[in-house]
């Protein structure tokens, strides 16, 4: 079913009725060509562009729980493309130009919204800081501009410009950044491959991976064994776990990464804002919401909810950049599980096992790699080779420590991301 302006006036008038399931919710075939283990952004979109770019279609996404139930529909939402360095400037760039035609191409409304993404400097030290990675920026082909404290107090009054500990000495805006629906960019890829003819089954867990002589079988699932040519892993932060199923230990480690909205308010943030002298941004979401985040909770965990004093710290940021925010009421908060890799970057790569392909490290940013990483994996699954905005995302450099890179120039060093 297309979508258009005049099917939602036509609904209107004739009371709703003739919507239907956006996907099938088939059983699985005893067989694929493709199967890839994860029902999240990063596994739908594979799935998308493996049957639009590549025409494979024989084709099963394998979701454990229910479809966008992981962090695709858990996090701030937030899209940006503002990287320094190789390696993961390129590939955001790319990302980010599939943001700009995702929802012509998908016929859906994911509501991305390019409101901009500005950083605010505190300092001479970090105002220079920004200016290089500014030009970096442009030289690489995105946007970026230098604002002034009086630019940035005219895109956003309500920050507290009095503050004499953390003064307001700039920004770096990213107008080409935003925010996008979360749920929807699932459901639009969900729809999108179902269309073109792949089986997306619900309620289907991977629970052993077969493996003989060094090349993959199939998996083993709650509803039984599926063969198939080649498997994708792409379960985020259980990486480690699904990836052990295959005798592989990762460079991953799985933490809490807490979010909260307040309740709606008028508007009052023009696009998304982060604070520069702690980890803390926030954005409005279009029905008021304020929605707001900060750090890792800072120890290893499955368990999807964070602990308070994360919550206090990320509070504590929030009344230092923007004391008003004291008046609003926190509605929800909720956790996810971030696969964090050391270096702070995300692997797309084959594995020592043949036909088996593991894409995983998207640390907290990898809503915004949705269709960057889809692409670009989908791209290595069918030719075998990797696509050129994602080659250095290889699992290699963290045995011979070359080509290991990440946003800040952290290193490699798992608390410092
Ligand atoms: C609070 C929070 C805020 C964030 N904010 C941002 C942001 O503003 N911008 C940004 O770019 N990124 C952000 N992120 C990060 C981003 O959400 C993730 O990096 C990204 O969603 C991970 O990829 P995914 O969507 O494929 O993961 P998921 O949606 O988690 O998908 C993985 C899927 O694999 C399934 N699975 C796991 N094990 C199995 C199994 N054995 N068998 C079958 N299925 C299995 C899971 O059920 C899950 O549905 C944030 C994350 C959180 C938690």
């Amino acid at each position: 079913m297309g979508y258009s302006g005049f099917k939602v006036i036509k609904e209107g008038l004739f009371g709703q009725k003739g919507w239907k399931p956006v996907w099938r919710n088939p059983d699985p075939k005893p067989e694929y060509d493709v199967i890839i283990i994860g029902g999240g952004g990063h596994g739908l979109s594979t799935a998308y562009y493996l049957a639009k770019e590549h025409g494979i279609t024989n084709v099963a996404v394998l979701e454990k729980g229910y479809l966008g139930g992981g962090n695709v529909g858990r996090n701030t939402t937030i899209v940006r493309a503002n990287y320094m360095l190789p390696g993961n400037s390129e590939f955001y760039s790319h990302s980010l130009k599939l943001w700009e035609g995702m929802e012509q191409d998908l016929n859906y409304n994911t509501m991305m919204s390019q409101r901009g993404v500005m950083m605010l400097c505190h300092s001479d030290g970090q105002r220079d800081y920004f200016a290089r990675r500014g030009n970096s920026m442009v030289n690489q082909g995105d946007d970026a501009e230098l604002l002034t404290p009086e630019q940035v107090r005219a895109e956003a009054p309500m920050i507290d410009f009095d503050n004499v500990r953390f003064p307001i000495y700039g920004g770096l805006m990213h107008r080409r950044g935003g925010t996008a629906r979360h749920d929807a960019v699932a459901w639009g890829y969900a729809r999108g491959a179902d269309q073109r003819g792949v089986d997306l089954i619900q309620n289907c867990e991977v629970t052993g991976i077969d493996v003989e002589g060094g090349v993959v079988r199939g998996v083993q699932t709650n509803r039984g064994a599926i063969r198939a040519k080649k498997v994708a892993i792409v379960v985020a932060g259980r990486s480690s776990q699904v990836a052990q199923m295959a005798g592989m230990r990762l460079p991953i480690e799985s933490h809490v990464l807490q979010a909260f909205v307040s309740e709606g308010l008028k508007p009052i943030m023009p696009g998304v804002i982060s604070f520069g002298m702690g980890h803390f941004y926030i954005s409005q979401s279009d029905k008021g919401g304020l929605v707001f985040g900060g750090d890792l909770d800072f120890y290893a965990s499955y368990a999807a909810r964070g602990n308070l004093p994360m919550k206090e710290h990320v509070m504590d940021a929030a009344m230092t950049l923007m004391p008003s925010i004291g008046k609003a009421r926190v509605l929800r908060s909720w956790g996810g599980i971030m696969d964090m890799s050391p270096d702070g970057s995300p692997i797309i790569d084959k594995t020592q096992t043949e036909g088996l392909f593991l894409n995983c490290g998207w640390c907290y940013g990898g809503f915004k790699a949705v269709p960057g990483s889809g692409f670009s994996y989908a791209h290595l699954i069918a030719k075998g080779e990797h696509h050129a905005p994602a080659a250095r995302y290889r699992l290699d450099r963290f045995r011979t420590g070359a080509g290991l890179m990440d946003e800040e120039g952290t290193g490699s060093q798992h608390n410092l991301h």
